[in-house]
Order: C-alpha cells, then sequence, then structure tokens
C-alpha cells in the first residue's frame, strides 16, 4: 500500500473505502459493515462518508464497522453546505461524531460549495480543531477558482484535501487542479474513482486488465493511484469487489499501458469547468 502524508502529517493509505449508497437499507446492512470490514483488513483504512450518505445512515454503517478498531481507521465526513456556517458546522460535526460513536473525525469537508461565506466554515472548522473535534479538515468539489478565494480566508496550510471526481472517464482536473495543488501540497481525494462502475464495461479497459489476468476495477484504480498525492475512495458493498479494489494498491501500469489508455480515455487539451456528480 503507498501512503499520503497529509499537510497536518497525518499518513494515510492511497487507497480508501467509499460509503455513498450504505445505511439506506436496513436489509444491506450487514453486508455494506461486513464490505467495509474486509476493506479496512486488507490496508484500505481510510473510510469517506458524509452526513447526506443515507441522511446519516451511512455514517451509522460506519460507527458500527469501526467499533473496537477505531484507532486502526482514519474516518472522513462531510457536511452540507448549508449547515456549514459558523454554528451550524459544529453542530453538524456533533452529530456525525455520535452517529459515527467517535470523539474527533480525522479530516472534515465542506461538501461543496453552497451561499454561506467561506470565512465562515472556515472559522467553524477552525474552532472544530482547537476543540479536538476535527484533526483536519479539507474541501470537496471545488475547482481552481474556489481553491484560491479559499486561500485569501483560510490560515497558510490549513486545508489539506480537496475530494473530486476524477476517473479514467472524467480527466479534465489533470489539467489545471490536479499540479496546482499538488504543488501546494493539498492531497486530491478521487472520488467516484471507477465511475460508478459504468467505466468497467468499457472494452479497452476489460482487454488490457484481462492480459494482466486482473479486474477491471484494479487497473482503474491503479490507474488513479499513479500520483502521488492522490488518495482513491472507490466504494464496494460486494466482497469480490472489495479484494479486486484491494489488489490495486501493489499495481504499477507500465508505459505502453499508460499509453494505451491515454489513446482509449484521452487527456484533456485545455482547461474545463470542475465535472462533479
Ligand atoms: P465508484 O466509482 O466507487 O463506484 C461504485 C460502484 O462500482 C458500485 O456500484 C460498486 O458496486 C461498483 N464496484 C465497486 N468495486 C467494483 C469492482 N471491483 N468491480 C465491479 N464493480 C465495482 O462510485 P462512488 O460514486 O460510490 O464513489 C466512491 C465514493 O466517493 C463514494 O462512495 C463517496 O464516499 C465518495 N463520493 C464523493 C462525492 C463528493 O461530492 N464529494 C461524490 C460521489 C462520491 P457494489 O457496491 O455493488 O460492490
Amino acid at each position: 500500500m503507498r501512503f499520503v502524508t497529509l499537510r497536518n502529517g497525518a499518513r494515510v493509505p492511497a487507497l480508501g473505502l467509499g460509503t455513498w449508497v450504505m445505511g439506506e437499507r436496513r436489509g444491506s446492512r450487514s453486508a455494506e459493515i461486513k464490505a467495509l470490514q474486509l476493506g479496512i483488513d486488507l490496508g484500505m483504512t481510510l473510510i469517506d462518508t458524509a452526513e447526506m450518505y443515507g441522511e446519516g445512515g451511512a455514517e451509522e454503517v460506519v460507527g458500527e464497522a469501526i467499533a473496537g478498531r477505531r484507532d486502526t481507521v482514519f474516518v472522513v465526513s462531510k457536511v452540507y453546505p448549508h449547515n456549514a456556517s459558523r454554528d451550524g458546522a459544529v453542530a453538524a460535526c456533533e452529530r456525525s461524531l455520535r452517529r459515527l460513536r467517535i470523539d474527533t473525525l480525522d479530516l472534515y469537508l465542506l461538501h461543496w460549495r453552497g451561499s454561506i461565506p467561506l470565512a465562515e466554515t472556515v472559522e467553524a472548522f477552525e474552532k472544530l480543531k482547537a476543540d479536538g473535534k476535527i484533526r483536519a479538515w479539507g474541501v470537496s468539489n471545488f475547482d481552481p477558482a474556489d481553491m484560491t478565494e479559499l486561500s485569501m480566508v483560510a490560515p497558510e496550510g490549513a486545508c489539506v484535501a480537496n475530494q473530486v471526481l476524477y476517473h479514467l472517464g472524467s480527466r479534465g482536473i489533470e489539467w489545471d487542479l490536479l499540479p496546482e495543488t499538488g504543488a501546494q501540497g493539498i492531497a486530491v481525494m478521487a472520488y467516484s474513482p471507477l465511475g460508478q462502475g459504468r467505466i468497467l464495461s468499457d472494452p479497452v479497459l476489460k482487454a488490457m486488465a484481462a492480459n494482466r489476468g486482473i479486474a477491471a476495477a484494479t487497473l482503474a484504480l491503479g490507474w488513479v493511484l499513479r500520483h502521488d498525492n492522490v488518495i482513491a475512495i472507490p466504494k464496494a458493498a460486494k466482497l469480490d469487489h472489495v479484494r479486486a479494489n484491494a489488489a490495486a494498491a501493489d499495481l504499477t501500469l507500465d508505459a505502453a499501458e499508460l499509453a494505451a489508455l491515454d489513446e482509449a480515455f484521452p487527456p484533456p487539451g485545455r482547461a474545463t469547468p470542475l465535472e462533479m456528480i
């Protein structure tokens, strides 16, 4: 497993676990918990969740999955933009902590930009940090202009990560956001790194993976992880999927494979608006 050291000194695995759509149905709960626990056992010890997912349900699933092993995991959650006010973010964080059954979040992100001034959200995040409720904070779905605006209101070095859409079929961030955030030491967390499962039926990807004797998902994630400052957070509720994803931690793609993937999934030739889900 490759590790990424965040600006606050935390060392996190480059491959973690997503939780969107978890905690929405009672009947799926035990399978979701088992999938997260297998992922942790296989070294994917960073778990990404949000108050939005299942309206708190995903955080409860994570809470159950990590019970008794809190110290082995790095827990990331996100605040809704409409809750990201000076007092609202503090209250939202406390609700998340209760659902997760932990005392401190390792990383707390603003899910996307809303109408509350960034300075107010930053103030709330800094208060949560000073009070020991979160260890670090970051943002999500911020484009380069948003990052510049943030840098004007945030203490130097305070924002440690920007979580954005990144997979073979969506490479726009390679043009500007990825190099710019990398130069500032801000980690990029790649969400939907499997294109929500849709890119896995691509014939080129499938053929290349078959050639290697690996799953298409393993190859797609190995490709995302070729950057030093990128963390991928695939979501998988099926155990076989978790195993295939974990295998990407040991994968290195050669120049010919990278070239073939560039041909099938061309890199950006100009700046494009940040894509988001
Ligand atoms: P992913 O790209 O991770 O794809 C998830 C889908 O792919 C699921 O249907 C899953 O099926 C399937 N899958 C997973 N592994 C495999 C495999 N090895 N082989 C075949 N299929 C597989 O999409 P997500 O949108 O879930 O993104 C990942 C995480 O990123 C989210 O869960 C969330 O934590 C975060 N996120 C953040 C956003 C933001 O705005 N900040 C937006 C979107 C996502 P199954 O579950 O049945 O195993």
